[in-house]
């Protein structure tokens, strides 16, 4: 099968450079694990876009979290959020330095937590993308009096935006993320194909998956007709999942946001709604986190993070930064690029 998608690829591929961008770690987990970039002809580029939650929030708000922990609050966070540096100190450095940090599998965890110990003040340091928004959405309408959220929710089609936009980045194709879009639909990626040109195909995370979704934006490429096609109607619809969107859209109201390694977005970050400022860990303490540094010096996340170069052209890769000694965040998350290509050295 691999093979006779990857004959009609070769078929269909013109000389000229093509740029095909994803925006998921776990997609760019699947092209790496299975090699799909040699499969392809070599004008074809395979590139990874702030597709990781974990590494494109700002250092700013983890030391926001920092600073909770360091003054008397117990932060529960996942655990791939633990090890990310801020601007000076990580999660796990706040840990090391006498803060209550604890690491839960799911916000439903934390909230149990909380319910357990009245005394105590939690907060959950709410990260990721729509797929994990909904969930938190739904603790946050019956969380107990002694728990707020930390929130540093992103959403992804502005960031896509973004990059069709984006001055010398000339993106051919979209490969759109496939758990998000179980979330919001395949639906408000229209407007790349018709407002852009762009192809655009919603992908699953089986190697077959991506090797079809690569094939079908050549294909409209090659006939000149930009569309946008679902390879993942398995689990993605045109609408999506409505309720999990009413749970997003009735606790939080939809605000301009940065992205770590970026800069300002327009519409892509959520902030909770007035009416639940009580579980709003900013409007709740008095955070003084104080200024903030994005980017380890010599260390190139914001132009991973944007497509721009692969891990291995950054000068720390696995000299100065390895997942042992993370000089950025792409090096800590399991969805991190600089993590994924790291592993495929191991
Ligand atoms: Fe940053 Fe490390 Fe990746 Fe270089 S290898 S871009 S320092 S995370």
């Amino acid at each position: 099968m691999a093979r006779s998608i990857t004959e009609k690829i070769a078929e269909i591929t013109p000389p000229d450079p093509i740029k095909i961008c994803h925006v998921c770690g776990t997609h760019e987990w699947t092209i790496t694990r299975s090699g799909l970039r040699a499969l392809l002809p070599e004008s074809v580029s395979l590139i990874a876009g702030p597709g990781c939650p974990v590494c494109i929030v700002p250092a700013r708000e983890i030391d926001e979290a920092v600073w909770l922990a360091l003054n008397g609050v117990t932060v529960t966070t996942l655990g791939d959020m633990y090890r990310v540096p801020g601007s000076e100190a990580s999660l796990d450095d706040a840990k090391s330095r006498g803060g209550d940090v604890r690491v839960v599998y799911s916000v439903r965890d934390a909230v149990a937590m909380a319910r357990r110990e009245p005394e105590q003040e939690f907060v959950f340091f709410a990260i990721g993308f729509e797929t994990t928004t909904p969930m938190n959405a739904l603790e946050i309408l019956d969380c107990p009096e002694n728990m707020s959220f930390l929130v540093s929710h992103r959403l992804i089609p502005p960031a896509m935006e973004f990059l069709a936009e984006f001055e010398d980045l000339d993106i051919d194709g979209f490969i759109a993320p496939g758990h998000v879009s179980t979330i919001i639909g395949a639906k408000p990626y229209e407007r790349f194909p018709e407002e852009y040109g762009v192809p655009t195909v919603v992908a699953g995370f089986e190697s077959l998956d991506v090797l079809m979704t690569v094939y079908m934006i050549l294909k409209q490429i090659d006939s000149d007709s930009p569309k946008l096609e679902n390879e993942y109607s398995r689990a993605v619809t045109y609408e999506g999942n409505v309720r999990a969107q009413e749970a997003i859209y009735r606790v939080f109201d939809v605000i301009d946001g940065s992205w770590r390694g970026i800069g300002e977005i327009p519409s892509s970050t959520l902030s909770l709604k007035e009416e639940f400022s009580h579980a709003d860990a900013r409007q709740r303490y008095s955070i003084d986190a104080g200024p903030s540094r994005d980017i380890y010096p010599g260390c190139s996340c914001h132009l991973v993070i944007l497509g721009k170069i692969t891990p291995d052209e950054c000068p720390l890769f696995m000299e100065e930064c390895t997942p042992e000694t993370p000089k950025g965040a792409c090096m800590v998350s399991s969805e991190g690029t600089c993590k994924i290509w790291t592993q495929e050295r191991l």
